[in-house]
């Protein structure tokens, strides 16, 4: 697995790139934007450690770019920024990462959010079906998801966490749930992540995204 490091803070990014190849990851470094575009086109990363105030192309768009186009639109991305630094958490999510970290964070965060990105990522539903919902239809073996047989790019973590409501069709799945089972968070009370997560899933599904009902003051479920 090859992790691209972008990030301006040269001692930062060398420290992240030494633990990260101690735990077995190829690393790449890139201390400002542009450069880190550049790699994912030339070196096509597994995974992205995006810092947010970037020289050049700064995290929000870099992000933006990279959802922009086909080749990268599903890459995960981890987006870390300063504490104080004048951002939302929400606003990383609109723009499409995948996870989220504030400065200073310790290795051990980071790997666990690695791991759990990366599994996203890997098919884990043996059973190898495909699951049909109104014009909705999810490949579990391509990770494929179409709306009225017209494919929708989704990210890895909105893939899983459709999947995860499609599969639990009609049952409703708290935030608590849908964050561990989808982030593989255990403890974290911030459940805003899986709703700006809902939220540029439904846009992306279209007239499908209807199918997900908000079950207020505790989660999520999906409905034909
Ligand atoms: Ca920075």
């Amino acid at each position: 697995m090859k992790i691209l490091i972008v990030e301006d803070e040269r001692d930062l990014a060398e420290l992240l790139a030494f633990n990260l190849e101690k735990e077995g990851y190829q690393t790449l470094v890139a201390l400002d934007g542009r450069t880190g575009l550049e790699r994912v086109r030339t070196e096509k990363p597994d995974l992205i450690v995006l810092d947010l105030m970037l020289p050049e192309v700064n995290g929000i768009d870099f992000c933006k770019h990279l959802r922009k186009q086909e080749s990268t639109a599903a890459l995960p991305v981890i987006m870390v920024t300063a504490k104080g630094e004048e951002i939302d958490k929400v606003v990383g999510f609109e723009v499409g990462a995948d996870d989220y970290l504030v400065k200073p964070f310790s290795t051990r965060e980071l790997l666990l959010r690695i791991k759990a990105v990366l599994r996203r990522t890997v098919a884990d539903d043996s059973s190898g079906k495909s699951i049909l919902v109104g014009p909705l239809m999810v490949d579990t073996v391509r990770h494929r998801v179409t709306v009225n047989n017209e494919e929708v790019v989704l990210t890895s973590t909105e893939f899983k966490l459709l999947l995860t409501l499609a599969e639990r069709l009609g049952r409703m799945q708290s935030r608590e749930h849908l964050l561990s089972h989808v982030w593989g968070y255990n403890h974290t009370a911030d459940t805003r992540t899986v709703d700006t997560h809902i939220t540029r899933l439904r846009s992306k599904l279209g007239e499908a995204g209807e199918m997900i009902k908000t079950v207020r003051g505790f989660g999520y479920k999906m409905e034909a």
